[in-house]
């Protein structure tokens, strides 16, 4: 392991101030310590922020919740709020790692996780996303568990996220404050697509903060689930997943999100799947037409093919039980 610094902020201004130059902020550490034990993360100073009032979970005057950064996976999951008005995201973080890892993994951290790919996670081994301009080790590798919408001939890596798949089903808000003041960004625009820089994962500028997340009141009397397909029943993560918030008015849906995970490169939100589900009977055959749409654009690599009918019935699948619980 390389030397670093490590600061321990006492506010807020205190990280912000820290966080100049090759530094990297510290929640759970249970992304960002593996890596620097991989070598693949070789920050020259760690700035630790669990001192930081950041950990609140709390009603928004609108009736939404607000979701301090460090918020542990655990107490969001948990949280009586939560498992009520967004039973999704209590059963996304649920889905996700162990008992342990979720009692450390911040919300925050969750959202900037880092790719799963076995080469990103490989310092000896091409990936443009660790080394920019090195190549793709997993185009033609071993690319079972990566993407199949949203990649760029530069990467095919997955976001590996259960959190950000039902935050984003949930239209959640990213609040973020750095040298330029404080921002909020829609997580649908907070990912960015690999292109022909795989590198950047988020809107994010060196040295911002993500403070909290927000979510909208919950949709009244909608029903909602996410649903992990995976190779082993848990500590694993998605070949594919979906979380969908339907409401329905005589048999008919009148309101649909869906985000899928395990497949995309981000969490992944597709509008003409969600105007194909509304104003539509709920039934298993407009789940299939809107499932058709969702993987019309799907690029599979040597070894992940599976990933396009597996993601159509994890989809079919998610709706038929979301709907009938509404
Ligand atoms: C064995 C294993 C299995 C797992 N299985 C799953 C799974 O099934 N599903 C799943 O979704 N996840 C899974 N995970 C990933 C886990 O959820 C993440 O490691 C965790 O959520 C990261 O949170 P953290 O607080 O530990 O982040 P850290 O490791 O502390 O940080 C992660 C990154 O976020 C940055 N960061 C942290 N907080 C902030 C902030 N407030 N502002 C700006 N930057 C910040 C850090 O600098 C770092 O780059 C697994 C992890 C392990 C080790
Ligand atoms: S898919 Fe992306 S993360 Fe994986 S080796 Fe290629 S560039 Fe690296």
């Amino acid at each position: 392991m390389n030397s670093f610094t490590f600061t321990r902020a006492r506010t807020i201004a205190d990280a912000l101030r820290s966080a100049r130059g090759d530094v990297k902020f510290l929640a759970g550490g249970t992304t960002l310590v593996d890596l620097m034990k991989l070598d693949v993360e070789r920050p020259a100073g760690i700035i630790d922020l669990n001192a930081l009032p950041l950990a609140e979970v709390r009603r928004t005057p609108d009736g939404g919740l607000h979701i301090g950064a460090l918020a542990r996976n655990s107490d969001v999951a948990h949280h009586p709020d939560v498992v009520r008005d967004y039973p999704l995201l209590s059963q996304a973080l649920l889905s996700g790692a162990s008992v342990q890892l979720r009692n450390m993994a911040s919300t925050g951290g969750n959202l900037l996780q880092r790719t799963r790919c076995v080469y990103f996670r490989d310092a000896a081994m091409a990936c443009n996303k660790r080394s920019p301009g090195s190549g793709c080790a997993a185009i033609g590798g071993f690319n079972r568990n990566l993407a199949i919408l949203g990649t760029s001939a530069h990467c095919i890596a997955t976001n590996p996220s259960d959190q950000n798949v039902a935050l984003t089903a949930l239209e959640a808000t990213v609040h973020v404050t750095g040298s330029n003041g404080e921002r909020s960004v829609p997580i649908g625009d907070f990912y960015l697509l690999p292109g022909q820089t795989p590198e950047r994962e988020t809107i994010l500028e060196p040295g911002d903060l993500v403070t909290s997340v927000t979510l909208p009141p919950p949709a009244p009397g909608a029903g909602s689930t996410y649903v992990k397909l995976r190779d082993r029943a848990s500590f694993e993560f998605a070949l594919a997943s979906a979380a969908v918030v339907v409401t329905i008015k005589g048999g008919v849906m009148q309101r649909a999100r869906v985000a899928m995970g395990g497949i995309a490169t981000k969490p992944w939100r597709n509008l003409d799947v969600e105007a194909a589900l509304e104003g539509q009977p709920a039934t298993r055959e407009r789940f299939a037409d809107a499932a058709q749409i969702l993987l019309s654009d799907a690029k599979p690599q040597s070894r992940n093919g599976f990933k396009v009918e597996l993601a159509k019935r994890c989809l079919v699948h998610a709706l038929s039980v979301a709907t009938a619980v509404t």
